[in-house]
């Protein structure tokens, strides 16, 4: 049964919206377009995966997990022809899309073969309620029916399957709507969950920007949605309009602490990587590093050493660490940012030479950035990278916080205890230590901001509970005796359940043993009303 609309959906194209192609953002050169569904189309392609979702539905979650473990062979099988389009179409160097992004695809898919049978799996318990005591209660857990799944250009193939591929396993019928700057690997995902055995209408792509997006929130029972804070509270509102759920991995501002004791190589090494990975496209990158003061100096050579060697170029080449940023609009908004740094007084400590073009900006680190300026109050999302001095780690906890936005962060030290400690004072959905982004890539840990960046989890057992809802089923097992409060009220009762109160919730042995009779009189009770 489809959910009730409260309002029209005003999603059609309009003229101002990118069309979805295949673009090169190294050279421009367009290789394919992809027709955009309008509202009538998102309405069909949802209705479609309505129908098609009750059988896929009634499988047993190991025929579904068969299907997705043939989807890991037939991702595998055309591995670098996926990593390839990713590198095409979004710029990043193809060994590291065949590593991050086909690599953390493939363990996500694996994982959640094995770990979703599990999860749906029923089991009765007793409860533990002292008046409930003949209750037996099993939480049953359904699919949604469809859900949307709403996705950036950054990690265009695991992002989207992150909730996909779960929600799939748990019985939804699922429609992506990719980027429309990424549009060629969600075609490439869709024939292998295909070829794979997912039934057509169960996993379908629906092609668009804005408009596209907005409309399959109009239709969809729930709504996965990873992107910008400003296009997640568009789809927070939409779909608190329907009163349907959403999960929202939003951006973030990312700090990354380095204590005074830090192995320095290390955390200058990891941290040039997790700003300048997917060249600074990365939702949780290290976006603000704050040192200690006494190796302040020491670990901004390292970095800057680490950085400057960095090979800046088309992703298409081996050869390179860092390609150029998705589009020229992007890399607007970054020298935007990085202008404002050093009008309000910032200095360039480090800035790598690119080729000419008009996605490429140089790696940068910058030093002494006021607070208040652009780059450290607003999302980074590009190859920028502030280095503070602060006097100590409580500082640095401050300057940390000090941010709308709480995805994760990183703390490097040699003190274990002393890191896992900051950790827990710093407002972030997942806090590293001694290492930089990975952990949203690791299908097994939970992954999901705080504050402004976000709402619910991805990966983990708190994903897969995002792709179901739980029904509570109670059983009462014993039925030769009425319910304690059921009709049947008098002084009686009323003294019995007393009795009933002490027993459960005082404190004195004497006035609990006082109270057994009453109570024996009100559970075993024969009486019925009728
Ligand atoms: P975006 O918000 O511009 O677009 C994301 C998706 O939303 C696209 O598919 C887009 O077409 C669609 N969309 C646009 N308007 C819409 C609307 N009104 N209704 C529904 N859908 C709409 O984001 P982006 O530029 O593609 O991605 C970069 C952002 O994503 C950064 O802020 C980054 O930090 C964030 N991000 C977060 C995570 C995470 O896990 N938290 C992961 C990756 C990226």
């Amino acid at each position: 049964m489809s959910l009730p609309q409260t309002s029209a959906p005003s999603a059609q194209p309009t003229t101002s919206e990118r069309l979805p192609e295949s673009r090169d953002p190294a050279t421009g050169e367009v290789w394919r377009r992809y027709p955009v569904a309008d509202a009538v189309a998102v309405r069909g392609t949802v209705a479609r995966a309505r129908a098609a979702q009750p059988a896929w539905a009634a499988l047993s979650p190991s025929a579904r997990a068969d299907c997705i473990r043939r989807f890991v062979k037939e991702l595998l099988a055309r591995r670098d022809e996926a990593a390839g389009i990713v590198a095409r179409e979004n710029g990043k160097p193809v060994g590291e899309a065949l590593g991050v992004d086909v690599g953390v695809t493939l363990a996500l898919a694996d994982h959640f073969a094995v770990a979703a049978p599990r999860f749906l799996r029923a089991r009765w318990r007793r409860s533990r309620m002292l008046a409930a005591w003949r209750k037996r209660v099993a939480l049953v857990k359904e699919p949604f029916g469809v859900v949307g799944v709403i996705s950036p250009w950054n990690y265009p193939m695991f992002l989207p399957l992150s909730s996909a591929i779960p929600a799939l396993l748990c019985g939804n019928a699922v429609v992506n709507k990719p980027s429309e700057w990424t549009p060629g690997i969600a075609e490439l995902v869709k024939e292998c969950l295909h070829a794979a055995g997912v039934p057509a209408d169960v996993y379908q792509v629906v092609h668009g920007a804005g408009a596209a997006g907005a409309a399959l929130c109009e239709e969809a029972d729930k709504i996965f949605f990873t992107g910008s804070e400003a296009t997640g509270r568009k789809v927070a509102v939409a779909c608190a309009r329907r009163l349907i759920p959403c999960a929202l991995e939003l951006g973030g501002s990312d700090p990354a602490i380095v204590l005074a004791d830090a192995d320095l190589r290390h955390a200058a090494s990891g941290i040039a990587w997790g700003r300048f990975t997917n060249a600074g496209q990365t939702c949780v990158a290290a976006k603000r590093v704050f040192v200690e003061e006494p190796v302040y100096d020491e670990f901004l050579a390292l970095l800057t050493q680490a950085v400057r060697q960095l090979r800046v170029g088309p992703g298409t080449d081996d050869a390179t660490d860092v390609g150029p940023m998705i589009r020229p609009e992007q890399r607007a908004l970054i020298a935007a940012q990085h202008a404002d740094a050093l009008a309000r007084g910032a200095r360039e400590a480090l800035r790598v030479e690119t080729p000419a073009g008009d996605c490429y900006f140089p790696p940068t680190i910058l030093t002494d950035v006021p607070p208040d300026s652009r780059a450290m109050t607003e999302e980074t999302f590009g190859p920028l990278l502030p280095v503070t001095k602060v006097r100590d780690a409580e500082e640095a906890i401050a300057r940390a916080n000090d941010t709308t936005q709480g995805l994760s962060a990183s703390v490097w030290t040699a003190d274990v205890t002393r890191g896992i400690a900051i950790a827990q004072r710093l407002q972030a959905g997942s806090v590293l230590i001694n290492d930089a982004c990975t952990a949203a890539g690791v299908s097994d840990v939970p992954h999901g901001g705080f504050k402004a960046s976000g709402l619910g989890k991805v990966h983990g057992e708190l994903g897969l509970q995002e792709c179901v809802r739980t029904k509570a089923v109670t059983v009462d097992w014993f039925q030769a005796w009425r319910q304690p409060w059921w009709f049947g009220y008098g002084p009686e009762h009323r003294e019995n359940v007393g009795d009933f109160l002490v027993a459960a919730h005082g404190t004195a042995l004497g006035a609990k043993l006082r109270a057994l009779p009453g109570v024996l009189r009100l559970v075993f009770s024969p009486k019925r009303k009728i």
